[in-house]
């Protein structure tokens, strides 16, 4: 793991931006993400645990959920394919609520692995028939 003020590279053109960017120096279209508790995203945060789950999870950073959402903010999710409801940190339900296409998939805590979300995709959040991820 990476610790300090490392570069963050924007996942559109891989340019590497000094920490405290908020947007991509080159591309200016990607806001800052870190992993859930607000540090430093490092490569090998996608490993999986022993409990299916990846080592950390990426979310938009503070100053970008700061500016609002376009979802309410929901905690959690329901496995259509198992009808298991998973529940999430803040951080992560922020980043849904902030920018619903971020993730292309997610965990699902009776299954311990992940699937896809999206209009395709196999959760709603749970209460409705909302997808998550639309
Ligand atoms: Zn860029
Ligand atoms: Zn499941």
């Amino acid at each position: 793991m990476r610790f300090g003020p490392t570069p963050w590279k924007c996942s559109i053109c891989g340019h590497e931006n000094a920490m405290a960017k908020q947007y991509c120096q080159e591309c200016n279209s990607e806001p800052r993400v870190t992993l859930t508790d607000g540090t430093q995203v490092f490569p090998e945060h996608t490993d999986l645990k022993s409990n299916g789950q990846q080592l950390g999870y990426k979310v938009r950073a503070d100053e970008e959920r700061a500016k609002g959402f376009v979802r309410p903010v929901r905690r959690s999710y329901k496995h259509l394919k198992c009808g298991t409801v998973t529940r999430m940190g803040q951080t992560l339900a922020e980043t849904y609520a902030r920018n619903p296409k971020f993730y292309s998939g997610t965990f699902c805590c009776g299954c311990g692995t992940h699937f896809p979300v999206g209009a395709e995709g196999e959760f709603v959040w749970d209460g409705s028939d909302e997808r998550v991820g639309t």
